[in-house]
Formats: C-alpha cells, sequence, structure tokens
C-alpha cells in the first residue's frame, strides 16, 4: 500500500512542480488507547498509530521559496518566502507545514525552501491527529533531505512548538511523538514529562479481539476553548498543590491532595481525572505486559467516566457510542483525543463486531444523528521514508 500511495503523490508532485521529488514520506494519525488530557500535565499517555497517513512528496529548493500543495484542498501551491515565515500570519492550513519550516529555522537549522506536495487520508477534525501527520511528515522529510539528524522526539518538540507557536494552538506533545514514533504492532507507553517511552506489544487480533474506532462526525464548537479552560484550571491545580505539574501528585496522595485543595469543586475534578488517568496508564500498560488484554476493557470504561464526569469534556453522542456499545457486549469503551466530538475507541471480541457496530449506527440513527465512521484500528508504523 506503502508503494501505491508514494508513487501516486511522487506523480502528483511531478505534474505541479515539473520535475521528480526528491522522496516521498509518510506520518500517520493517531489514536490514544488510554491516558487523555495527561500530556500537558506531564503525565503517561498510550497512543498507537493509525494506518491513516499524511505522505508527502518534497524536493529541497535554494531560493528561499517554500511552496505548498495539498491534494485535498482544492488551490494551486501556496508560496511563500521562508525568510518571512512568522507566527500568527497564516491561517489557513498551509500553517502546519510552513510552521514546521519556522520552528526548525528557530531551531538553528538553515532550510533554503523546499516543494511539498502532500496527501492524507487521515479524517481532518475528527480527534486522529490529522494536523500532527501533517507536520511530522513535512518534519521528517526535511531531517533527511537537509541531514539534520534529528531523532524522532525531537522532531515531535519542533513539530509542537510549530503548533502552539505558529499556529496556535496550545497542543500537549502526545500526538506529534505518536506520528513520530510509534512502531507496527505496538502502543506507545510515553512519559510525556522527559519523552522516554517504551513499546508495548499489541496484536489484539491475535488475541481473537478488535479495537473499532468510532467518529461520531461531530465537533462542538465551544471545544477549543474548553479545552483552554481545561488546562489552565490544571495549572491552578498544580500551584495550589506546590508541584510543578499534576503528574508529580502521588496517586497514593490523592484523598490528601485533594482535601487540600478544599472547596476549590472544579479544580479538585481536574486534579482527580488527571491523577487517576495516569494511574490507569500505569495499569493498562501492567495488564497487556503480562498478556492480561481483556482485562483492560474495564479499565477503559473507568477513564471515559473520568472524562465525562470529573474532567466534562465528553458529549452525549460520545457517551451514546459508549453505552451502546458496552450494552450489546463490548468489552471496554471511551471517548478519545480532545472530547467535546470527535471520536471513541471500542475493544470488542472479534465475533462481536458486525453487533456493536450495527448497535451502535442504530443508536445513532434513532437519535436523528448522522451515520457514524466505524473502523477496526491496527497499530500501525510511524513516521517513515517511503522511497
Ligand atoms: P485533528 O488534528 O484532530 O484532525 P485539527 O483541528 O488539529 O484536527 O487539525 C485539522 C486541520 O489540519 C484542518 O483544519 C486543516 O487545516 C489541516 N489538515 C488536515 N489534513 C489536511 C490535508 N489533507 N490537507 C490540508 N490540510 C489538512
Ligand atoms: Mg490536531
Amino acid at each position: 500500500m506503502g508503494e501505491a500511495v508514494a508513487e501516486t503523490v511522487g506523480e502528483r508532485f511531478r505534474e505541479l512542480y515539473g520535475a521528480d521529488a526528491e522522496g516521498v514520506w509518510a506520518a500517520p494519525g493517531r489514536v490514544n488507547l488510554i491516558g487523555e488530557h495527561t500530556d500537558y500535565n506531564d503525565g503517561f499517555v498510550m497512543p498507537f498509530a493509525l494506518p491513516h497517513q499524511a505522505v508527502a512528496a518534497v524536493s529541497r529548493r535554494d531560493d528561499g521559496i517554500l511552496r505548498l500543495h495539498s491534494a485535498d484542498v482544492a488551490a494551486g501551491p501556496v508560496e511563500l518566502r521562508v525568510a518571512d515565515l512568522a507566527p500568527g500570519s497564516d491561517t489557513s492550513w498551509t500553517a502546519y507545514p510552513s510552521g514546521v519550516v519556522w520552528a526548525l529555522r528557530e531551531a538553528g537549522h538553515e532550510l533554503t525552501g523546499a516543494d511539498v506536495h502532500l496527501a492524507s487520508t487521515v479524517p481532518s477534525g475528527a480527534g486522529l491527529s490529522s494536523s500532527a501527520a501533517l507536520e511530522v511528515v513535512v518534519a521528517l522529510a526535511l531531517n533527511d533531505l537537509y541531514s539534520l539528524g534529528l531523532r524522532g522526539w525531537q522532531l515531535a518538540r519542533l513539530c509542537q512548538r510549530a503548533e502552539n507557536v505558529y499556529v496556535g494552538a496550545p497542543v500537549g506533545i502526545m500526538d506529534q511523538t505518536a506520528s513520530a514514533c510509534c512502531e507496527a504492532g505496538h502502543a506507545l507507553f510515553l512519559d510525556t514529562r522527559d519523552l522516554s517511552q517504551r513499546q508495548i506489544p499489541l496484536d489484539l487480533a491475535a488475541e481473537g479481539m478488535r479495537l473499532l474506532v468510532v467518529d461520531t462526525r461531530v465537533k462542538h464548537s465551544h471545544s477549543e476553548g474548553e479545552y483552554g479552560k481545561r488546562r489552565a484550571g490544571c495549572e491552578k491545580g498544580a500551584a495550589l498543590l506546590g508541584v510543578d505539574a499534576l503528574r508529580d501528585v502521588p496517586y497514593a496522595g490523592l484523598d490528601a491532595a485533594l482535601e487540600r485543595l478544599g472547596d476549590e469543586e472544579e479544580v479538585r475534578r481536574l486534579v482527580r481525572h488527571v491523577v487517576t488517568e495516569d494511574e490507569r496508564v500505569e495499569r493498562v500498560v501492567s495488564l497487556l505486559e503480562s498478556g492480561d488484554t481483556r482485562a483492560t476493557g474495564p479499565v477503559l470504561v473507568e477513564g471515559h467516566a473520568s472524562l465525562r464526569d470529573d474532567f466534562r469534556i465528553s458529549c452525549p453522542e460520545l457517551d451514546l457510542v459508549v453505552d451502546t456499545a458496552l450494552d450489546s457486549g463490548a468489552l471496554g469503551a471511551r471517548m478519545t483525543g480532545g472530547g467535546f466530538g470527535g471520536s471513541a475507541i471500542v475493544l470488542v471480541e472479534a465475533g462481536d463486531v458486525d453487533a456493536v457496530t450495527k448497535a451502535v449506527e442504530d443508536a445513532f440513527a434513532a437519535a436523528g444523528l448522522k451515520t457514524p465512521r466505524v473502523f477496526e484500528a491496527v497499530p500501525s508504523a510511524g513516521a517513515r521514508r517511503l522511497v
């Protein structure tokens, strides 16, 4: 599959720019198994890469020009001057790739321009990190072409900086690290404080299970403001408790910490989610490593309840997926990603895939909602050069 896609993207590059690309790279979207809203609290996450990916054909230029084109945007190439790139100057899709060029230059890397054509199969705005896939594929291509010698986690940090500062989205480090560092057949157990990581084998099919992603195809408009409020609330919690980040509140000391927060009701809820979620990630890791995969189901369900009741970022559509899936026999289910829409994940026995899928689709139809998009997620390769 990688090869066919590389050929199509390479051909289009030739049509657009009149010469062969120097190479073709791919970077995937991701789904997060467990560890939600922990990545800006220095905590733990466990994403894996999707088979859906952004693919980019790229060549260097030596005249300071950056040309960007997406197969998924109906317009010709956008031409920018590398020297003129500045945060806040671009509000279109090109801010993601040009933000990466800006971040690399800010970090002292000499880039003299590039031609880029990309195409992506990561659904946009579905909580599956289409934005990180775009950033990482461009970062990896430039890293290779300009021989920058940066490691995956270093590219991830630069991509996060591009998204935080250049695009202006205050995202954590999970998405970019997942896209850059995941491996096929594995989930990535990542400590977002120091980016230390462990690849956790995850072959659900071999154990007779499947992981479904259910994209609700809804995105509630207040999601960005709410994200900012949760971040601010977490920071307030850390400050009140006198720690650098909520990661530093030990699970064993949670009750005492909550007590210290007194009548700060909202902060208490946020702290409780983050501290228990970190513990859930560690629990899922040990269950997977001891071969007790089915027992992760209830942990996912606990995670959903915590996001819904304590962090308060679920929505009726995500709750409907989770409740319906569990009622129709799923082993576990939870919302994944930022919340207020986007996607949920469902862990099911292989034999129950059709029944659970139909139950969720029927429930959406009965509620008068758009048909959700349901697909199986197999842990796939992280960012890499295809050609
Ligand atoms: P998510 O990362 O969850 O998919 P974001 O809002 O962070 O959602 O990123 C989506 C944005 O990324 C889109 O609005 C668009 O600007 C950009 N994007 C994603 N995929 C593509 C693509 N194939 N071509 C151009 N821009 C894209
Ligand atoms: Mg994104």
